[in-house]
């Protein structure tokens, strides 16, 4: 299955045709995407959508059932009908894993290592980078995030803002190529929210390509290029952020927008 030849080497991530079962339920119905370098994508939806599975099989946390990923013009994940299944080699997958850095709802830090522990532990464990350059750079995002003066505290100690502030340090140390957001925010406090979109934004600004699930509208107007409304495993509408969330063409989106404002 080559890469459709419409594309251009500004996609960054295509997805075909990607579809996950649970038993019965359908997840995913043939999710088709693409997302382009330096593009910022918000994805909105009713719970249960299907929007936690798609990001869980683009960074192949979850197994998909059928269809192709590719990221970066290389095909990391391809799986066929019925049986066979058309494994990637384990390098593929351990490369796409690196190449999206994730950030989950719940901030998932190790708790017994420090923030910049933290951020240091992937880059020196998993890609054996040497430790004192790690540092600097771990430093670096630290202050990025707002964060110099938490380097020595232990999640206990932070914020849930500060903590997830943390995670996005965290995923960026590993120099994905492109980000995925789980809603981030959803698990904040109100007054927590606005700091860990502050860091998002200016993230969106350095030109970091993001797919971000989230249920901040207003976020979603301002920051993304593009917004995809889904509903029961697939895409429904897609369209720029204006169109989407001001004017949506489906009733379904119209409804979950009423219900979310
Ligand atoms: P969303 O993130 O949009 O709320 P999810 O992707 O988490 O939706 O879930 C999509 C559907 O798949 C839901 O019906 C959910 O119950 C189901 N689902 C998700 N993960 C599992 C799982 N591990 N086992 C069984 N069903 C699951
Ligand atoms: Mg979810």
């Amino acid at each position: 299955m080559s890469l459709d030849p419409r594309q251009s080497a500004q996609t960054l991530l295509s997805a075909r045709k990607v579809t996950k079962t649970f038993g019965s339920l359908t997840a995913l119905d043939a999710v088709d995407l693409d997302v382009t370098r330096g593009e910022v994508l918000c994805i909105i939806g009713p719970s249960g959508s299907g929007k936690s599975t798609l990001l869980r099989c683009l960074n192949q946390i979850e197994r998909f059932d059928r269809g192709a990923i590719w990221i970066d013009e290389e095909l990391v994940g391809y799986r066929q009908d019925g049986d066979t299944l058309y494994e990637l080699d384990d390098r593929a997958i351990a490369r796409q894993r690196l190449a999206c850095g994730m950030v989950f709802q719940r901030f998932n830090l190790f708790n017994h290592m420090t923030a910049l522990q933290n951020v240091m532990e992937g880059p020196v464990t998993v890609l054996k980078r040497p430790r004192q350059e790690v540092r600097q750079e771990a430093i670096a995002l630290l202050q990025r995030v707002g964060l110099s003066d938490k380097h020595d505290a232990y999640p206990a100690q932070l914020s849930g803002g500060q903590q997830q502030r943390v995670a996005i340090a965290r995923a960026l140390a590993m120099k994905p190529k492109l980000m995925l957001f789980d809603e981030p925010t959803s698990a904040l406090d109100p007054e927590l929210v606005g700091e860990v979109l502050t860091v998002m934004r200016d993230l969106a600004a350095s030109g970091m390509t993001m797919i971000v699930v989230t249920h901040e509208l207003g976020f979603a107007r301002e920051v993304a290029d593009r917004v995809i409304f889904m509903d029961g495993g697939r895409i429904v509408e897609t369209g720029a952020p204006d169109q989407v969330l001001g004017e949506p063409s489906e009733q379904r989106t119209r409804d979950f927008i009423a219900a979310v404002l």
